[in-house]
């Protein structure tokens, strides 16, 4: 009916509430106005502008790697990492719930697959061990360091303890960590102690940093050399606009200042995780800022979301095939963006729809 009405926002990956930070989008308007719309090319005919490189050498840095690989998303630098690096005298060892970008990326290498239950240690041991017994050559392991539907963290220092035992290298997928997890934002690698410890890394600039486009390959040399020789949404696919590019380079500077930006997301998260628990609600265990409400059932989970949206709040209800099956939920999400008011406002939804909901 036309008519506009405000919702307080809660599944947003606008973490630090950087979508539209004044100075990114200033940034993005200079570069639109001075450099145009688009490259009108991939990468390596004529579509590396000076802005591409700055920003890949900006990515790798903060992350705490030699150097990085644009891609047009995160997306594809996961479809195309593993066909670029690994042949069929390969493994690639994957935990069970990692991003699809890294399902599809495993199935369109010839490397061996093996799949471990999710952030199972001793079946990633176990893994492993059969890799090496099978005579298999290069061995990486891959994980998400955030586990998006559930919000938990990787067990990253026993992955590389066991990386290490067998001769294995390691992948992380930080997209839902880079610029908000790890001192400076950094990413789980920081926050878990492990930095320098892993081999590759994924991201986005599509979530913490800035919530536009665009993803990345971080770390040595003479990987991210491959990828550009051979990764093949790198090479056949456009690049990405160069006012996307500033924004995401001013993005970057301003997530390893935002340390006010992480504590008072730190904040919404223990105080909207502890009010959920106090008022009943199954909330999944953790400390990230994505938090799970377990509903199981997809039509309450459904309803629930539909109620809350009548109460001014913006969820996602997430049902199989996004989550197993019996196992639907509302995945709420923190930002730095909301105000203790906007926390506060949203718990009080969450008990009044249940009450409206009987559920
Ligand atoms: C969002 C996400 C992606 C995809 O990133 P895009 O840049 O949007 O393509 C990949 N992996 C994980 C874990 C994600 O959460």
């Amino acid at each position: 009916d036309g008519h506009k009405r405000e919702l307080i926002n809660l599944c947003a990956n606008n973490y630090l509430g950087l979508a539209n930070h004044e100075e990114i989008v200033a940034a993005a308007q200079r570069a639109l106005a001075e450099f145009g719309f688009g490259m009108a090319s991939v990468r390596f005919i004529c579509g590396t502008h000076v802005l591409h490189r700055q920003l890949e050498e900006a990515i790798a840095r903060y992350v705490g790697a030699d150097d990085a690989i644009l891609f047009p998303a995160c997306f594809d630098a996961n479809t195309g990492v593993f066909d670029a690096l690994l042949t069929a005298d390969d493994a690639i060892v994957s935990d069970s719930l990692n991003h699809a970008s890294i399902v599809d990326g495993v199935r369109l290498c010839k490397a061996q697959r093996y799949r471990f239950a999710n952030g199972n240690m001793n079946a990633l041991e176990d893994a492993l061990r059969q890799a090496r017994e099978n005579g298999s050559r290069f061995i990486l392991i891959a994980t998400d360091g955030v586990f998006s539907m559930d919000g938990y963290v990787a067990d990253l220092p026993t992955v590389c303890d066991l990386a290490d035992r067998f001769g294995a290298m390691v992948m992380v997928d930080d997209c839902h960590a880079t610029g908000h997890l790890g001192p400076q934002g950094r990413g789980t690698p920081a926050l878990t102690g492990t930095e320098g410890k892993i081999d590759i890394i994924s991201g986005t600039f599509g979530k913490s940093l800035g919530g536009a486009a665009g993803g990345f390959v971080a770390g040595r040399s003479k990987i991210v050399e491959v990828l550009r020789q051979r990764a093949r949404p790198y090479l056949f696919s456009n690049s990405i606009p160069p006012a996307m590019a500033a924004g995401a380079l001013r993005a970057i500077e301003i997530a390893a200042n935002a340390d006010d930006r992480r504590s008072r997301l730190g904040a919404h998260v223990q105080r909207f995780r502890q009010g959920l628990v106090d008022a009943g609600f199954d909330v999944v265990p953790g400390t990230t800022p994505i938090i799970p409400v377990m509903f199981f059932d997809a039509h309450r989970a459904k309803a629930m979301a539909q109620t809350l949206d009548r109460l001014g709040v913006y969820v996602a209800g997430f049902s199989y095939p996004v989550v197993p099956e019996g196992q639907a939920r509302i995945r709420t999400q923190m930002s730095a963006a909301l105000t203790d008011d906007d926390i506060n406002a949203a718990l009080q939804a969450f008990r009044d729809a249940r009450e409206l909901l009987a559920l």
